[in-house]
């Protein structure tokens, strides 16, 4: 489980998480929707603590990502293993594959880096992911090699390999040309059916939205606006500002 608790975010002058409270419960696949700017990859990075929150609390796993029990803050070199421990994995935008490897060394390497799995086990392991994610035959590629839609599932079954229990998906099709989408969304539409992630998923995808995820949390001005199962709050929305949003999206 996912759980946020009043959280607190500004860059200089400018908040953009105000107090913000939400939970995804084990299990469940939440749709994060907001107008550009309203903060989803703030919230996101903050969760995955690529971002130090102002004030709040941010549990994954019952776990305070980012400090020690005795609650200072954690050195950068051991919050990969604290994201490790805690079982979160993301997934962003723009894929962020490193530019040198290809396909199969960029999902092995961090099983080795940060997970100081063997080499021979990584190689298999991340073999095995991008069978999963349909790229087997392009493990030897490096990413300019290949489509926007093969990259991004390249960092899919990279942010898979350590086994998270929760994943965070940063609009994972908004770089994407339109007719490269499909191949993405349908990879994360099988790991929401079949694997039991939870899962934490910004997009813009409306459609997708309705699909895949149990429960839609739609946020402006830095908090949560409305809640509320997908088929709810997607066709029946309560709140002006979400019935806004869908109307412009829609
Ligand atoms: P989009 O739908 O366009 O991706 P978003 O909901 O993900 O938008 P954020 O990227 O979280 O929005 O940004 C929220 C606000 O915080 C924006 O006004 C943005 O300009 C600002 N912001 C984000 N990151 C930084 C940063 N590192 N320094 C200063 N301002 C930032
Ligand atoms: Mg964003």
């Amino acid at each position: 489980a996912v759980e946020v608790g009043n959280l607190h975010k500004s860059y200089g002058e400018h908040v953009v998480l105000d107090g913000l409270n939400m939970t995804v419960r084990t299990g469940e696949v939440v749709a994060l929707l907001g107008p550009s700017g309203s903060g989803k990859s703030t919230l996101l990075r903050t969760i995955n603590h690529l971002e130090d929150p102002d004030s709040g609390a941010v549990l994954i796993n019952g776990r305070r990502l980012g400090y020690q029990d005795n609650g200072k803050p954690l050195s950068p070199a051991k919050i990969a293993d604290a994201r490790a421990e805690a079982g979160v994995g993301m997934v962003f935008q723009h894929f962020n594959l490193f530019s040198h490897l290809t396909a199969l060394e960029n999902v092995a390497g961090p099983l080795r880096w940060v997970h100081r799995m063997p080499a021979k086990e990584a190689e298999h392991r991340a073999g095995e992911l991008l069978e999963r994610v349909g790229l087997a035959h392009r493990a030897g590629a490096l990413p300019r090699h290949l489509s926007g839609g093969q990259q991004q599932r390249v960092a899919i079954a990279r942010a898979l390999a350590p086994n998270p229990r929760v994943l965070l998906l940063d609009e994972p099709t908004s770089a994407l040309d339109p007719e490269l989408v499909h191949e993405v969304l349908e990879v994360i539409r099988g790991l929401a059916r079949e694997d039991g992630l939870t899962m934490l998923i910004a997009t813009h995808q409306l459609r997708f939205a309705h699909e895949v995820a149990d429960r839609v949390v739609f946020i402006s001005n830095g908090s949560v606006t409305e809640e509320g199962p997908a088929e709810e709050l997607l066709t029946r929305p309560r709140h002006p500002a979400t019935a806004r949003f869908l109307r412009v999206m829609g």
